[in-house]
């Protein structure tokens, strides 16, 4: 689990003030809020890019505020960013996650094992001796995961990691966010894509230098309280709100088009 203490950080002005949260390992969690409200100012408070002017980030009993080297934070927590053509070094494929892994000091022999295992994990394996600049966006994107992978982290952060893809890359993520979870790891997941919040276990939205935290059943049963917080709905939430007034729940992509095609 992950906790945010009495987090304090801004830069001219707060942006959190006191806030406190907690993230679990065996979850989706999706953080939100309106724009410049401090979610990638909190990815990069989670993942020690930033340190925070007052509180700590404690990641599974481990004070990440403490002086801490970040190439032994990469196997705690790592984040994949919204440009995937940024996070590209080589150009092959086989050569860029082989960088990251020899950056904490893989041994040599058990470098190519793990190279084809994290790119099985997201079905690019017969990649491996690709050029990564000629693959599509949603492919970079999961040549980028697969490089974290290989650092076998507890949890991911995605920061806006899909907005710069098409649908069909969009897709080829979502689906990813449940396999790796169901391999243990903890997923954040930074959007301003509220229709993405159907892939989401708990929400987490930024407000007024605070944190506050949500069940995806909660929030779906009571959309008003994005409202509250100056969030406005998106079309797919929208249809679940009209399922709502009907008595009728709705809480993933499935069962939206089950119930509005009944
Ligand atoms: P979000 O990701 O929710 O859009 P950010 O975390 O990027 O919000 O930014 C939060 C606030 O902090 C914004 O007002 C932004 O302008 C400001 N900010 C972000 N980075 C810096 C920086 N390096 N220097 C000064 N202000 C910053």
């Amino acid at each position: 689990m992950i906790k945010i203490n009495n987090l304090t950080f801004g830069y001219k002005e707060n942006i959190f003030e006191n806030a406190n949260a907690t993230i679990d390992n065996n979850k989706i969690t999706f953080i939100i809020g309106k724009n410049g409200s401090g979610k990638s100012t909190l990815a990069n408070i989670l993942t020690g890019l930033i340190k925070p002017k007052k509180g700590k980030i404690i990641i599974d009993n481990i004070e990440i505020t403490k002086k801490i080297k970040l190439s032994n934070l990469r196997t705690k927590i790592s984040m994949v960013f919204q440009n995937p053509s940024n996070q590209i070094l080589f150009n092959k494929v086989y050569d860029d996650i082989k960088f990251t892994l020899e950056n904490i000091n893989t041994k040599e022999e058990e470098i190519d094992q793990k190279i084809k295992e994290s790119l099985e994990t997201v079905d690019m394996l017969e990649y491996i001796n690709s050029n990564p600049y000629k693959l599509s966006g949603g492919e970079k994107q999961r040549i980028a995961i697969s490089s974290i992978l290989a650092l076998n982290p507890k949890y991911i952060v995605f920061d806006e990691s899909t907005s710069m893809l098409d649908i069909n890359g969009k897709n080829s993520i979502y689906k990813l966010l449940n396999k790796l979870k169901n391999k243990g790891i903890g997923i954040i997941f930074i959007t301003n894509i509220l229709d993405e919040l159907v892939y989401a276990d708990e929400i987490l939205i930024i407000d007024d230098k605070q944190i506050y935290k949500y069940t995806k059943k909660e929030l779906f049963n009571n959309l008003n309280i994005l409202k509250e917080h100056n969030l406005e709905l998106p079309f797919t939430l929208k249809i679940i709100e009209k399922l709502n007034q009907k008595g009728i729940k709705a809480y993933n992509e499935k069962d939206i088009l089950k119930e509005i095609s009944k």
